[in-house]
């Protein structure tokens, strides 16, 4: 029978490692600040932003929670972003997607200063991330990443499967466990016996947005496996695997909710610590 790993103990180790590290930051003098942009009123956004806020507050960071009407021009919004690049006492920026469609996600990603980017949305952050040279690590793959630290695994040569190719989750995942010396391999919607490949996997990360996507057929026996997906099912947030068919075959699997979202938003603050660094 395999393990669920305890993420929500792992997310409170981080938390309070976190506000230690801002505690030092503090007593010298620095009084660590982050800026949230809202436009609109998209309601997952609303309660995203919230949830960061109650995040931001219970680690002592400043929070600059800003919510502009759905009618603000691009312009104005750029010169917003402009406006935070420049003061020095804002340490990060981070922005709501999706945006209303008159604005650019482009453009106002890309107009973020890359050294308050803690978000790593800005193409150079993510340029600069592919090139290992970017200190920020977009924060789910960074929340997977830990997660499998967190097993004290050994992952040169391990076979590692991600199912998924978004550059908010797929791509970036495969770039961190490359760097640990695992063998990668990406799956899509194209690929051809998807089954086969999975079964090939010591770690598997399944990252579709597909509830119950994946049984038991397609589990390596003692895989470790990761569920990003969260789709609402039946009114109730449900990941990519069907969790109660593959734990008898899984040495580890993280939960749906309960697993990779727990740790997103304090890793994302954390990043704010390297900004004074
Ligand atoms: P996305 O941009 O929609 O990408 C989904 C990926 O899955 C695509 O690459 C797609 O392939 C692939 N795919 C779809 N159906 C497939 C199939 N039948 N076989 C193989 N591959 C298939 O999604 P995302 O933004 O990466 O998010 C994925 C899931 O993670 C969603 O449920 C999202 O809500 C969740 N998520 C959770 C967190 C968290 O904190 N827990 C954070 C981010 C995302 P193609 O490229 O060929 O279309």
């Amino acid at each position: 029978m395999g393990v669920i790993i305890d993420c929500k103990t792992l997310a409170k180790n981080i938390k309070e490692d976190t506000k230690n590290q801002i505690k030092n930051i503090t007593s010298n003098g620095i009084s660590l600040t982050v800026a949230s942009i809202l436009v609109g009123e998209d309601n997952g956004s609303i309660y995203y932003q919230n949830s960061q806020e109650k995040l931001a507050r219970e680690l002592g960071i400043n929070f600059n929670k800003m919510i502009l009407k759905e009618e603000t021009t691009e312009e104005q919004l750029l010169e917003i972003i402009e406006s935070l690049n420049s003061d020095d006492n804002t340490h990060g920026i981070m922005i709501l997607l999706p945006l209303p469609k008159h604005i650019s996600e482009e453009k106002i990603t890309n107009s973020i200063d890359f050294n308050k980017d803690i978000d790593c949305i800005s193409d150079l952050s993510m340029g600069k991330f592919y090139k290992g040279q970017n200190s920020f690590i977009p924060c789910t793959p960074n929340s997977i990443i830990n997660i499998l630290e967190s097993l004290n695994l050994d992952f040169e040569g391990k076979e590692a499967v991600v199912i998924g190719r978004s550059n908010i989750v797929g791509k970036p995942i495969g770039e961190l466990l490359l760097r640990k010396n695992a063998t990668v391999t990406i799956c899509h919607s194209k690929t051809k016996d998807l089954k086969a490949v999975c079964k090939r996997a010591d770690i598997l990360v399944v990252a579709i947005g597909k509830p119950k996507f994946i049984d038991k057929s397609y589990i390596k026996d003692n895989a470790i496996v990761i569920d990003v997906g969260t789709s609402s099912l039946n009114g109730k947030i449900t990941g990519d695997v069907d969790l109660e068919d593959v734990i008898d075959k899984v040495s580890f699997i993280t939960s749906v909710p309960g697993g990779v979202g727990t740790l997103t938003t304090t890793l994302l603050l954390r990043n704010l610590c390297k900004v004074v660094k």
